[in-house]
């Protein structure tokens, strides 16, 4: 899953980055409001957590264009203050939830989680898969009693793809939605980490569940994949 944090703080916004970038997801930042629309017209972000105060446009200003713009991507709002008419602004303008600061980091991941789950129905925090668990909130995996252990970006790729179960995922969506913006398209990383996933997922298994499909992309899943390459 891939965040698009807006703070203009330097080190709130890498606090933020770091502790995101720990639980596996990809990370973009932005500085202020008008980099945060055009970082957001040009990649794919699965949530944004927006600053209220920031330089030019700010928090209220963003969210507000982003939902005149037909965007219905969830926003969690950061504030300074925790006054009424604050939240009542942030939830007029079309922020889902908002955190005041000082936030504890494990309240901003749970307030993450259910903001992407509550989203759609294909973000439930388990994820199953066969005989594979996938647990996002723990960030563990199992398959069948075991416990795999994966670094935290082949948790992340794996997340992906468990999410889109059953389905051809090209390699443009997975870097899109699990690499940031620093990603080389040309580099061979995605292969990389799918070999890595085989080995620590499928190896000594009687049922492989990582598929590649030549010119297409991977699919998670215990059976054939079926035609459908959607984003
Ligand atoms: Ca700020």
């Amino acid at each position: 899953m891939r965040i698009l944090v807006v703070e203009d703080e330097p080190r709130m916004a890498g606090f933020i980055a770091k502790g995101l970038r720990e639980h596996a997801y990809a990370v973009d930042t932005a500085g202020d409001g008008e980099e945060a629309l055009y970082n957001f017209s040009i990649n794919t972000y699965d949530a944004i957590i927006l600053d209220v105060l920031l330089p030019g446009k700010d928090g209220f200003a963003v969210c507000q264009e982003l939902r005149t713009q037909g965007k219905t991507i969830p926003v969690l709002m950061l504030t300074a203050r925790d006054t009424v008419e604050d939240r009542i602004r942030g939830l007029d303008f079309g922020a889902d939830d908002y955190l005041v600061k000082p936030f504890d980091f494990g309240e901003l991941l749970a307030r993450l989680r259910a903001l992407l789950r509550r989203k759609s129905e294909y973000h439930p925090s388990l994820l199953t898969v066969a005989d594979l668990v996938i647990d996002t909130a723990r960030q563990q995996v199992r398959r069948g009693t075991e416990v795999i252990p994966l670094t935290t970006k082949e948790f992340a790729l794996l997340e992906y793809l468990a999410r889109k179960a059953h389905c051809v995922v090209g390699r443009e969506e997975i870097a899109e939605h699990v690499w940031d913006e620093d990603f080389d398209p040309f580099s061979n990383l995605i292969e990389v980490y799918i070999n890595r996933l085989r080995r620590k997922i499928d190896q000594g298994q009687p049922v492989p569940l990582i598929h590649t499909r030549r010119g297409a992309g991977y699919m998670l899943g215990p059976g054939e994949a079926e035609p459908l390459a959607h984003s």
